[in-house]
């Protein structure tokens, strides 16, 4: 029997707390609202209880911002702004340990993933802006850009360090000020970076962060001292937003959900492509809004292909997330796992064909087992809805323009993937997409330099390199 027995020294590295407080104008204070329990998905117990805001917090925070703002932050030469930026950058490094440890802990991800993709590229973000912070007046924005003011932003649970870094990141490079909010299940690690911003003698007010369930975000979308709101979640969530924030003048960034199709031409590097599939839709137990989730693989090559998609998935190690070996870690939540159960259930009544992963599950913890469907087709809701698990869709097509129809077939349009030995029909195929990104014979690429965003459901607004810095700039 697998047995999950937590090493006591990741408690140590990670530098677990009984209690986290929230951190506002550069102290950490106790919250009014709901304290909140964060839970280790892979085990089920508590890892610390944690400060969550209420309405009255939300305001102070505001307040704090704004007085930061005014007080010189939002004046300050770029030079001496890009200095703090470098400083947390690195901070962030020689913490990094720490952090990876405890988002596994967390969040559920694999400590390899946590380590080698969520911390390094947070990092990166801020390197990355710490060297825009001088330049805006130069890189043709229009004249004398100017910060927007206060941002009011709130974030997912499934990469909840990077995505504060996404957000944080430029906003501070262009001179603003932040109140964030981060997901209820996985704050811990917004926490120690505010600890990081302490350590970097940044001027109190200019990031603040409020643990709190989604009532917190909504208060603080609408607060009339907020001039930019920037939200990651659900698409359902962001149109919500989307209607708190018309009317009022306040800029506003949705980067939302997605049911990216991942095409395999039939003269594709296959084994290639099997590597490209299974980083698409496993990384991270599929809890990513570009992930893979759709295969559309060429009708003279699916049984193959199909073959040894299963032989690959069938290695992937699922369990213990702090084990440097596995593959797939926990899901984050007990509501996630019932609806990725839900609407998988919902293929095989559907008549898709399932295929489970024969691998042993721990007994505690939220886990799911990768799980491939075939047969599906366009109109089943495990083709349509996006799951925001480790299970992915199989459909078949038999020309290159029925691909890109069926790719362009949802509502959705953050990512693709596009498998395929001929340069020209990566170059056709990316342009008849209508999505942000559009991966060549890889996938889950990330860099601070490229713009990263959506079309149509899936949001609007770009995260990453010069485009990602005009929604947190006046001209
Ligand atoms: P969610 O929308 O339920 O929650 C996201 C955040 O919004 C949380 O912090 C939550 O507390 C808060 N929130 C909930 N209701 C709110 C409200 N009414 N007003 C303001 N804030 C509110 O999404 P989730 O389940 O945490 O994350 C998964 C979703 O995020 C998926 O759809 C995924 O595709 C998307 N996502 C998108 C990107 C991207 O860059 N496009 C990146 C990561 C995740």
């Amino acid at each position: 029997v697998w047995e999950y027995a937590p090493a006591p020294e990741s408690r140590d590295i990670a530098q677990l707390r009984e209690n986290y407080r929230m951190f506002v104008d550069g102290e950490f204070v106790d919250g009014a609202g709901e304290p909140l329990k964060s839970i280790n998905p892979a085990t089920e117990e508590l890892l610390a209880e944690v400060a969550g805001a209420a309405e009255s917090d939300v305001d102070t925070a505001v307040r704090a911002a704004r007085a930061a703002f005014d007080g010189g932050w939002g004046s300050m030469p770029g030079s001496e702004r890009a200095k703090y930026l470098f400083r947390i950058a690195r901070l962030i490094q020689e913490r990094g340990r720490e952090l990876a440890v405890l988002e596994t802990l967390d969040n559920g991800k694999p400590i390899k993933e946590s380590r080698d993709a969520d911390v390094p590229t947070a990092a990166a973000h801020f390197f990355h802006h710490a060297g825009w912070a001088d330049k805006l007046d130069h890189a043709g924005f229009g004249a004398d850009p100017r910060p927007v003011g206060v941002c009011g932003q709130v974030i997912p649970w499934n990469f909840p360090l990077l995505m504060l870094a996404w957000k944080i990141a430029p906003a501070l490079a262009c001179g603003n000020t932040v109140v964030l909010k981060p997901a209820e299940t996985t704050p811990l690690t917004a926490l120690v970076f505010a600890e990081i911003c302490q350590q970097a003698d940044l001027p109190p007010g200019v990031v603040n962060i409020l643990p709190g369930a989604g009532d917190v975000g909504a208060t603080l979308v609408a607060h009339h001292g907020v001039d930019k709101v920037a939200f990651t979640g659900s698409t359902e969530v962001g149109k919500e937003i989307q209607r708190t924030v018309a009317g009022t003048g306040k800029k506003l960034t949705l980067e939302l959900g997605g049911k990216a199709a991942n095409i395999v031409f039939d003269d594709a590097p296959i084994d290639q492509a099997v590597e490209g599939i299974v980083n698409g839709i496993f990384f991270n137990q599929g809890h990513v809004c570009c992930a893979g989730s759709r295969l559309l693989v060429q009708e003279s090559i699916a049984e193959e292909l199909l073959d040894k998609l299963h032989g690959r998935v069938r290695t992937l190690r699922v369990g213990d997330p702090l084990d440097k070996n596995t593959d797939v870690g926990a899901i984050n939540s007990a509501e996630q796992l019932a609806r990725i159960s839900e609407i998988s259930d919902t293929g095989e009544s559907e008549g898709a064909h399932r295929w489970t992963s024969p691998c042993s599950l721990p007994e505690k913890g939220f886990f799911f087992a990768p799980t491939v469907f075939s047969n599906v087709h366009q109109s089943m809701r495990i083709a349509r809805d996006e799951i925001f698990g480790p299970v992915l869709s199989v459909l078949t097509f038999r020309t290159p323009d029925e691909a890109i129809s069926k790719a362009n077939n949802t509502p959705y349009g953050l990512s693709a993937g596009i498998w395929t030995e001929k340069g020209s029909r990566i170059l056709w195929a990316a342009q008849q997409m209508r999505a942000g990104v559009v991966w060549a014979n890889t996938f889950n690429r990330f860099d601070p330099t490229a713009p990263f965003g959506g079309y149509r459901e899936s949001g609007f607004g770009r995260e990453g390199g010069r485009a990602g810095l005009e929604a947190y700039l006046d001209v």
